[in-house]
């Protein structure tokens, strides 16, 4: 399987560089060069059809073909076809060919995608007439360059007869049994050449889950190695302060609170090093959580930082942590980028000493020029992704602190085991007594009358309103309300009030004059861009206004939405929006619908996919060839618990029917490095 594809005959020089441009070099890349998508052939009757869902249709052609050029090649096909008594427009992309091909009342098969809204089939192609089969899947293949789809396919068909003997099973036998799993080479075979559907079903599921078993295995791999280097960092703290500073605090801890911060607390004596996944909806009370970590530290006689995304939040974790252990020996700085040189110098220079205790700040605070005096746990808030690169830097620099990461998006539990899967998750799901559910309201944008009434009634009962925009200045492109004319309007519509202005384009001091002045109720009204999104906590906010809140995700209504309703009064979120799209709709529906941050993750990751879920950027999410950890996630829960076992089990280690198992993992590295390296 490892020999090069120019073994197969047909393979010359320009072939095999056309494939190595596609990243196959090898029989093994060559058959694991999985179709994308399978094009199924079975007609449809067109109302069980969903927008945008491919679909084969036939009907009989109403209308003679219009064909149209535009540009060099390009050209467009538009013809009427009536399918179960509707009028479909097709319309096929860059084939005028087959505008000698349809005639007026010919019964046409023809496949494409729907689009509801226009009754069009977009992207359409032409089927043979009669279908050989039903019931027919066509694998579809992408390819690059002058490489054509028959070429491949005849490559693959040629590299399992010619090498089908060497794909060996490589799963244990107990597996194959336990979960009825098609031997390899067959699930191979079928997902390239499909004999029916049932046995592309078999094919496929035996491929996910060995996909996703191996995935999980060396997750769990990485993590048992982490585990078994010990850091020496076993630390030492009397219970009993710990206990009365919990007594001091003006409530009592929840269930949920009390559970994870013994989980904490138990990862900063042992001597594993911490590697923890706290997740907790929006005021849920995580920053409590963190600060008796940080407090059980701070007592062994180490440094703790306290990592946030923005200026704002850090100052608020500063001035809480400050109040919380006011008279206390503990020292907390906050080390901003916005500071002043020398005071910055001066912050740094403490911190090397040992002088600071806990240091807050952005996620600046581990990198270049700062030195800790010996840092013992870092904790990062609201982060979805602090990541691999952030603990590469730390063990560079020869720091192995225990880490903390916080987030308030709940991860849906397949995400979080398969983007943490090498992480120990805590889960606060319990919110503290005495909250009211925020009630979420949706209005279209010509109800903003009355809902500029609404929140003049609760500015008079001395609450404050937050209003969210999506962008700071007007734009051409985007038909959006801005915070700059949100506030103007505002300022003239809702006289004798103080209506305050915040965007990322204020300078530093002008922000914090903002907040605090909106923190001190100086300022009732705040029109805001998404900068108020994270952590900021003005309880005596009742009202959350988010103007054309279907450009949002719904985590990120959610968040936004969690500012508000942090006090004992009845909170309020309305969401203003006309949406186009039925994504939008749907999420309007389902913000009005439930306040579970964990539902709404769920439902979240379903409307927009995993990639999107985390932003392109920090998804640090597997790319999994046959498996979608959306869909299959039923198997990546099975596959993560198989291999949890697996990796503490002595038949993975010793027995011959796990040999391939363990050879496999060896060539994908999986005993050598650890997932920092
Ligand atoms: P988040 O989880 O969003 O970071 P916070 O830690 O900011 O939530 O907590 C939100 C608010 O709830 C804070 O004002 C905090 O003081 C309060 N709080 C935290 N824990 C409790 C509790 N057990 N009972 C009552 N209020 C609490
Ligand atoms: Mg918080």
């Amino acid at each position: 399987m490892i020999q090069s594809v120019s073994s197969l005959s047909g393979v010359g020089p320009k072939a095999a560089e056309q494939l190595r441009l596609m990243g196959i070099e090898t029989i093994q890349d060559l058959i694991e060069h999985f179709p994308f998508r399978y094009e199924d052939h079975a007609i449809r009757p067109i109302n069980e059809v969903q927008h945008d869902e491919r679909v084969t249709l036939q009907g009989k052609v109403h209308s003679e073909p219009d064909l149209r050029f535009f540009g060099k090649k390009k050209s467009r096909l538009t013809v009427r076809v009536l399918v179960d008594g509707l009028l479909v427009q097709a319309i096929f992309f860059n084939q005028p060919y087959l505008k000698k091909q349809i005639h007026l009342g010919d019964v046409l098969v023809f496949s494409g995608k729907l689009d509801r809204n226009r009754l069009a089939i977009t992207g359409g192609t032409v089927k043979p007439k009669t279908l050989e089969r039903d019931n027919e899947l066509e694998p579809v293949y992408s390819v690059k360059g002058d490489l054509k789809v028959t070429m491949l396919k005849k490559l693959i068909d040629q590299a399992f007869s010619q090498y089908g003997d060497d794909i060996h099973e490589i799963l244990p036998e107990q597996l194959l049994t336990t979960y009825r799993l098609i031997e390899r080479k067959t699930a191979l075979y079928h997902l390239h050449f499909p004999a029916d559907l049932d046995m592309f079903r078999q094919a496929k599921r035996r491929m996910i889950y060995e996909e996703l078993l191996l995935f999980q295995l060396k997750m769990q791999l990485f993590r048992k190695k982490e585990r078994e280097e010990v850091t020496g960092q076993e630390k030492r703290f009397p219970a009993s302060l710990i206990d009365e500073f919990i007594q001091r605090l003006p409530f009592p801890l929840t269930g949920a609170q009390s559970r994870v911060l013994k989980e904490i607390t138990e990862d900063l004596i042992s001597p594993y090093r911490m590697n923890r996944l706290l997740q907790g909806d929006v005021g849920s009370g995580k920053t409590i959580v963190a600060a008796i970590g940080l407090y059980a530290n701070v007592l062994s006689g180490y440094q703790g930082a306290l990592m946030v995304p923005t200026e704002i939040l850090a100052e608020q974790h500063v001035e809480s942590l400050t109040q919380l252990f006011e008279g206390m020996d503990v020292k907390i700085a906050q080390l901003s980028g916005s500071a002043k040189v020398k005071e910055k110098r001066e912050t740094l220079e403490k911190l090397r000493s040992g002088e600071v205790d806990i240091i807050v700040g952005t996620h600046a605070l581990i990198q270049e020029g700062v030195d800790f005096h010996n840092l013992g746990f870092v904790i990062t808030d609201e982060q979805h992704r602090f990541g691999v690169e952030q603990r590469r830097v730390l063990k560079n620099k020869g720091l192995k602190p225990d880490i903390l990461f916080m987030t308030a998006t709940p991860i849906p539990r397949t995400l979080a085991i398969s983007a943490f899967g090498d992480m120990d998750v805590s889960t606060i799901d319990e919110m503290p007594k005495g909250r009211k559910p925020v009630k979420t309201h949706w209005a279209k944008h010509d109800m903003l009358p009355r809902v500029i009434e609404f929140m003049k009634k609760e500015v008079q009962r001395g609450h404050q309103v937050y209003i969210i925009c999506p962008l700071i200045e007007e734009s051409d492109k985007l038909d959006v309300q801005n915070a700059i004319d949100v506030h103007q309007q505002l300022s003239i519509a809702i006289q004798g009030v103080s209506v305050g202005l915040m965007h990322g384009r204020l300078h530093h001091e002008e922000k914090d004059t903002v907040m605090n002045s909106f923190a001190a109720n100086e300022t009732q009204i705040l029109v805001s861009t998404t900068v108020v999104e994270v952590g900021v906590n003005v309880p005596n906010a009742t009202v959350m206004v988010i103007y054309d809140a279907d450009r949002f995700g719904l985590s990120q209504l959610h968040q936004l939405r969690g500012r508000v309703g942090r006090g004992s009064e009845q909170s309020h979120c309305i969401l203003l929006a006309n949406p186009k799209t039925d994504v939008g709709k749907e999420r309007m529906a389902i913000m009005t619908e439930t306040t579970d941050g964990f539902e709404l993750s769920q439902r979240d990751l379903e409307l927009r996919g995993p990639g999107d879920f985390f932003g392109v950027k920090q998804s640090g999410l597997p790319q999994f060839k046959v498996a979608d950890i959306v869909e299959d996630y039923r198997i990546v829960e099975i596959a993560r618990q198989d291999a949890a076992k697996l990796v503490y089990s002595t038949a993975f280690w010793t027995s011959d029917d796990y040999r391939m198992l363990r050879e496999t993992l060896e060539k994908q590295g999986a005993f050598r490095q650890s997932k920092i390296d």
